[in-house]
């Protein structure tokens, strides 16, 4: 039987934060260009990127302490810090850029100011906690961070924490305003209204089954239409997986070389949720926790003011768990049928080498709930079971691959893998996350349409002034920069404050 082929220039697979920024930007530089969307699931960003499926941190590294860590002679490593800050300021300038050339609307609906805060107890993570504080104080992109290990300050700044609080271990905060809560459900789906209006084609139930490599260099993409039942070929030239966990699946399918020898580790999750408005309104910061010796950096604890269908409430977790799914609405197949024979030997590396991990992530799956609240009265001593319930959060799937640290190793970033040409292109794993997304897909770009950056690079300061440039050596700059898009995306605490 013959296929059907229908041409475009460029599909994106997913409809996540991640395709939303990329078909956005792509928008803005190259507006002839003809795109269309493949989305599993009824709507956009119903994965990860949905409310409820993660914590809606706006990752500047203001209060997680995993991005600052202490060096040998006991002095701080603030360079991941920076670089995430960096690139966090590079989301708020697209989102502004979008905001004030009407191309969506009501920032309030998801992004809001929250106050950042890093809390610990016990000497050891005090005196960590002040040198971090005394490391980052100077530097212009963390302007503002206060610390304090006065009782009295803390009950101020968090009394739902301090509250009951009876232990003698010292304790210590820092916090700073200018944090954010993003809602990146909300924004995927302005993102997406905005690309419909472009004419992107958005093809929701639809599920790309295979991507091949066709006689003429295209590359052939082939999409199961979920309620007709009915399969379907298209070619382009460029091509983004954006499945989010479901991303490796898809990249294994290409066999491009770069898909070779790189595994997937999934990380489930659960948040605590508050329904109790009383315990709720005692709150407004994300407190972020250091994570247990042993436990790996996505389950450092923390308990968030959200602002959810323009409701504030309170989150608390994640607690990581295992779960041989890639994605929340995956097949419990997905772990075993991504070992290739390719990437075998990498994974069971990871396997014997991520021993304690797998047995952490077990042991945290089998928590009872009752276990969990201890863990939330760590954070707060007088918290009620009845005020709190669990739902499921979104799955991570961590890049296992072989580095110089050795085969197998397990990565907690996020990767872009294309190929030589820059005709595909693939984003796999989670952390930052959401909040680089515009950085992650400018490197997309760079990667994959060298022979446009030049072309383009107008367009990009346009829209990212501080593109290629370093806000840490030009604190003018990042003043003028982050002024501007706290107005634009209605971020200035004082003037909320006296709405
Ligand atoms: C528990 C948790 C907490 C997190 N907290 C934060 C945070 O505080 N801040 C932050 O910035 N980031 C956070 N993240 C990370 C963030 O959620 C992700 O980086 C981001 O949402 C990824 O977007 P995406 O578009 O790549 O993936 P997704 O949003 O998962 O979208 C992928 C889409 O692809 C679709 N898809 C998959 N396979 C196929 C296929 N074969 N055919 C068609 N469609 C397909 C899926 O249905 C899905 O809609 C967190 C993640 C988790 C799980």
């Amino acid at each position: 039987m013959s296929k059907i082929q229908n041409k475009t220039d460029v599909i994106l697979i997913g409809a996540g934060a991640m395709s939303a920024t990329l078909g956005a930007l792509l928008k803005e530089l190259a507006p002839e260009w003809e795109v269309k969307v493949f989305e599993k699931l009824a709507s956009a960003g119903e994965e990860s990127s949905n409310e409820w499926n993660n914590a809606g941190t706006g990752h500047a590294a203001l209060c997680e302490l995993n991005y600052t860590s202490e060096k040998s002679d006991g002095s701080i490593d603030i360079s991941k810090a920076i670089k995430i800050n960096e690139q966090f300021q590079l989301s708020r300038q697209f989102w502004s850029y979008l905001v004030n050339s009407n191309l969506i609307r009501n920032p309030q609906d998801f992004i809001m100011p929250i106050p950042h805060m890093s809390f610990v107890q016990g000497e050891k993570n005090v005196a960590f906690l002040k040198k971090r504080f005394e490391a980052l104080t100077d530097n212009p992109l963390f302007q503002g961070m206060e610390y304090s290990d006065d009782p009295d300050k803390l009950m101020e700044w968090i009394p739902l924490i301090m509250e009951g609080r009876t232990s003698n271990e010292p304790i210590a905060a820092t916090k700073i305003d200018s944090g954010t809560d993003v809602n990146f459900g909300a924004l995927t789906r302005m993102l997406f209204e905005h690309l419909k209006s472009r004419d992107v084609e958005i093809n929701y139930k639809h599920s790309v089954e295979d991507i091949k490599r066709t006689g003429d260099g295209l590359w052939e993409v082939k999409v199961h239409d979920l309620e007709l039942g009915k399969t379907t070929y298209h070619t382009a030239k460029f091509v983004f997986i954006g499945g989010g966990g479901g991303s490796l699946p898809l990249l294994q399918k290409t066999g491009i070389p770069e898909s070779k020898h790189i595994g997937g580790f999934p990380v489930s999750g659960l948040f605590m949720v508050c329904n109790n408005p009383e315990v709720v309104e005692q709150h407004h910061a994300k407190v972020y926790g250091k994570a247990k010796v042993g436990a790996p950096p996505m389950s450092v604890p923390h308990l968030d003011t959200r602002y959810i269908d323009n409701k504030k409430t309170l989150l608390f977790g994640p607690f990581a768990g295992f779960s041989p799914k890639f994605l929340k609405t995956g097949s419990n197949f997905d772990l075993i049928s991504s070992v290739k024979p390719n990437n075998v030997i990498t994974m069971l590396a990871a396997g014997v080498k991520e021993m304690a991990l797998t047995k952490y992530l077990i042991q945290q799956v089998l928590l009872s709930n009752e276990k969990r609240m201890e863990e939330l009265r760590e954070f707060i001593p007088n918290a009620q079971s009845k005020d709190w319930k669990i739902v499921a959060a979104g799955q991570r799937v961590q890049v296992i691959k072989d580095t110089e640290a050795g085969k197998g190793t397990l990565q907690f970033g996020t990767e872009v893998v294309s190929a030589a040409d820059g005709s595909i292109a693939a984003l796999l794993g989670a952390s930052p996350g959401a909040s680089t997304a515009v950085h992650v897909m400018l490197e997309v770009l760079e990667k994959c349409f060298p022979e446009y950056m030049m072309e383009w690079e107008q367009k990009i300061k346009e829209m990212i002034p501080s593109y290629g440039v370093s806000l840490a050596e030009n604190p003018e700059f990042f003043e003028e920069i982050h002024s501007s898009t706290a107005q634009t995306l209605g971020l200035n605490v004082k003037e909320l404050a006296y709405n």
